[in-house]
């Protein structure tokens, strides 16, 4: 009986901390308070396999296993730092110099979504979290395309502790599909876009929005929306994670098989 309302103890703090983005703990038990609900752009605005990794965290939590809720939690989050390499080396003369300016300015302005996150800028010869290349034509699978973006994330763990190494390769075309150099304004969605997905955005269909294609006239910078969605993943994420790491496992408390009287 005692076991039973434990877990259903457990289930509901789950669901809870599934609406939340605050907890408090003591000893054993996680308490979760409610505060707000997700945002009506979460649900679609985050890629889908990062609200697939949240939500293993939580049905881990439920079932007591905070080893794995840990580690599903950081694999849907962002590492402490992300650093970022810029290779134009396919591209001559001044446009380097201002694809490189571009691309920075259009990283940047993720930073205020990600305060905890530091994004640097480094040498392209470094192991990078992120590198973005810049080609005068981008084909992929037959087709040109402005933008192209492999990640992956993978939760490392030594000893207690894991950590999550995230890497990505983008790729960003110099020149529009109509064969013309692309404008500053469509580089930086094109740049801007990418990292979005890095961050945990999924495309949509609207030409004016950050993640949706690039049109003639590129409109599209990042906006509070797209922000706010990566801002609340990594809150859940880091809520989450950090719940986990709180709660002793069970397999480690001590059992007491007692004498009877
Ligand atoms: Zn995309």
């Amino acid at each position: 009986m005692q076991q039973l309302s434990r877990s259903a103890v457990k289930i509901l703090v789950a669901i809870a901390a599934a609406i939340s983005l605050s907890t408090e703990s003591s000893a054993s038990t996680v308490v979760v308070m409610t505060r707000g609900v997700p945002s009506p752009y979460f649900a679609t605005t985050i890629a889908t396999a990062l609200q697939s990794s949240l939500s293993i965290a939580l049905v881990e939590m439920a079932y007591g296993d905070v080893t794995r809720a840990a580690r599903h939690a950081q694999a849907s989050g962002l590492p402490q730092k992300i650093t970022v390499a810029i290779d134009t080396s396919a591209i001559s003369g001044s446009r380097a110099t201002d694809l490189r300016k571009w691309s920075e300015e259009a990283v940047a302005e993720w930073q205020d979504a990600v305060p905890a996150v530091e994004i640097e800028f480094v040498p392209f010869s470094t192991n990078a979290t992120a590198h973005i290349r810049f080609e005068d034509r981008l084909v992929v699978d037959g087709r040109r395309v402005a933008g192209f973006i492999e990640w992956q994330r993978r939760v490392s763990t030594r000893g207690t502790k894991s950590e999550l190494d995230l890497r990505a390769q983008i790729r960003i075309s110099n020149r529009f599909s109509t064969g013309g150099l692309m404008t500053e304004s469509q580089i930086k969605k094109a740049v801007a876009h990418e990292f979005g997905h890095l961050l945990g955005l999924q495309d949509d269909n609207c030409s004016r929005s950050l993640m949706g294609p690039v049109g003639p006239s590129a409109s599209g910078t990042v906006g509070e929306q797209e922000k706010q969605a990566v801002a609340e993943l990594h809150a859940r994420s880091e809520q989450v994670a950090a719940a986990a790491s709180q709660v002793r496992p069970e397999s480690r408390r001590p059992r007491i098989f007692v004498f009877a009287k």
